[in-house]
């Protein structure tokens, strides 16, 4: 005999993994939406910074070109002494507060540099007296140049060979070959050709830190006169730096010497207004980082999924088990032949029913039905138990019973609120069953009965009304058989 299933084992593994498969589809989704959205966010991060950066700039190229004055004076507040063939001039401390406007300022940290060739030391040399005329500015330099993480600082390179620098440090690294070739290089050029446009250059190591520098340059005109060029540093690892949104890093080439590498995912060229640039962003794709990031991220819709997959399991298996319990429940109640209640099945339906004022039971046998075997064979005897079965089932209504309780031998539950319409139903179930007895077997058969009806009154258990009715069937049996024993 099969245990038969509500669903099978396959289902029960099958199913929730089908639906814990498709959450975890939409939490890779929900994933790589986010992280689109933080490469959205960061472009737009990175962007803002090189346009405050390209702000700072052209401020301070404005001031340049507009505001060069002599400042004898104010080079005289300068340290300064040649180390290495070159000249290096530094400011004395306290030289803001020395023009008097010490209580609007705050105290700031000036930090800049002027370096140049031996003869800038020199007061009576040309590079002196431009020099004056430009050192009034450094300490704007030396404001801005940490304004943001990024800026690493801000240079001021002239035409003449010298440099103004904030922080100090990178001027105090220039040697005089490097500021010998400063001119030289491809950016002083391409700069100073796009006299009105910021450039961005690198990403490019220099050489006092191993750190790569994005810079941003403009070329200082005085009238027509190409005067020299600023330049913004910018720290590339800090101005790229996620701080643990995205798994991948962020990346900028300048795609007009170079090819954006392989596993880069959304280029998106940038663009600033006032700014020459054939920059792409890009995000730096790396599988097996991603991977952890998505489960790091999404450990808490991972740990749903995994609970939505134990539970649906369960329940599943809580089905299962319940309807094979109840299947056996079933099974145990009914006769596996005719599938009609047995005896135990009916006391169980009569205890759990609604009884109507008049209950009859009847008990109904097969007449010579031994006779049937011998002649026909067992089979052909069982298919008439089946027949009679059925027909018993066909001719009762909904509220009634049927139950096989021994070989060929049927019990029928009534219930109503008539007596006599509740014989006149036993009487046509009999009938019934006689009457098309030949399709089960071939001289057909009659059967006999025995009929107890009572008031629910009465109170009877269902042993008294079987016996009072296998007492009248005996009756029916005893005188003459093929009848009904009211
Ligand atoms: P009576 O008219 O007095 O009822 O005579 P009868 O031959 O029908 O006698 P009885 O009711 O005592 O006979 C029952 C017989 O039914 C005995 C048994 O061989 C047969 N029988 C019992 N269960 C089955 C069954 O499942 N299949 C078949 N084919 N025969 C059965
Ligand atoms: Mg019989
Ligand atoms: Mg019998």
């Amino acid at each position: 005999m099969q245990v038969k299933r509500h669903f099978s084992l396959k289902f029960v593994f099958l199913m929730p993994l089908v639906v814990s498969l498709l959450v975890l589809a939409l939490t890779g989704k929900n994933y790589y939406d986010s992280v689109n959205r933080d490469i959205d966010d960061e472009y737009q991060r990175v962007v803002e910074a090189f346009a405050r950066a390209s702000k700072v700039i052209s401020a301070i190229d404005y001031s340049f070109s507009n505001y060069s004055k002599s400042n004898y004076i104010l080079m005289v507040e300068h340290n300064h002494h040649v180390e290495n063939g070159l000249c290096q001039m530094w400011p004395i401390d306290m030289l803001l507060l020395s023009e008097g406007r010490h209580h609007e300022i705050p105290a700031v940290d000036i930090n800049y540099m002027l370096v140049g060739e031996e003869s800038l030391c020199n007061p009576e040399s040309e590079q002196y007296q431009r020099v004056s005329g430009q050192v009034s500015l450094a300490p704007v330099l030396s404001f801005l140049h940490d304004i943001d993480d990024y800026l690493l600082g801000i240079h001021y390179i002239d035409k003449e060979g010298y440099l103004m620098s904030s922080p100090d440090t990178y001027a105090r690294s220039i040697t005089a070959e490097l500021l010998a070739t400063v001119k030289a290089r491809p950016f002083w050029q391409q700069t100073a050709n796009n006299r009105d446009l910021i450039t961005i250059t690198g990403p490019a190591p220099v050489s006092t830190t191993s750190a790569l520098i994005l810079s941003m340059t403009m070329p200082v005109y005085q009238g027509d006169v190409h005067q020299g060029m600023l330049s913004v540093d910018i720290d590339y690892d800090e101005l790229l730096e996620t701080h643990g949104k995205l798994a991948g890093e962020l990346g900028i080439v300048n795609t007009a010497y170079l090819s954006l590498p392989d596993t880069a995912l959304r280029p998106t060229a940038l663009t600033l207004d006032g700014v020459n640039t054939s920059h792409t962003l890009f995000y730096q794709f790396d599988l097996a980082k991603e991977v952890r990031n998505f489960f790091i991220f999404e450990r808490y819709s991972l740990a749903v999924v995994i609970f939505i997959y134990v539970l649906s399991v369960i329940v599943l298996f809580f089905i299962n088990t319940r309807v094979e319990h109840s299947y056996f429940k079933e099974l145990a109640a009914k006769d596996p032949m005719t599938m009609l209640l047995n005896r135990r099945g009916l006391e169980a339906f009569l205890k759990n029913t609604q009884h109507g004022n008049y209950i009859a039971i009847a008990v109904l046998d097969i007449d010579n039905f031994k006779s049937i075997n011998d002649t026909y064979g067992h089979d052909v005897g069982d298919k008439v138990i089946c027949y009679m079965a059925e027909s018993i089932e066909s001719s009762v209504r909904q509220s009634d019973a049927v139950a096989r309780v021994g070989g060929e031998e049927f019990v029928i539950y009534m219930t109503g609120g008539d007596a006599a319409l509740l014989k006149k139903g036993m009487i046509r179930v009999q009938q019934a069953i006689v009457k098309d007895s030949e399709t089960a077997v071939e001289r057909g058969f009659t059967i006999s009965g025995g009929v107890e009806i009572v008031n629910r009154e009465s109170g009877s258990s269902f042993e008294q009304l079987f016996k009072a009715a296998d007492e009248k069937l005996y009756q029916a049996k005893t005188t003459g058989k093929d009848q009904m024993v009211f």
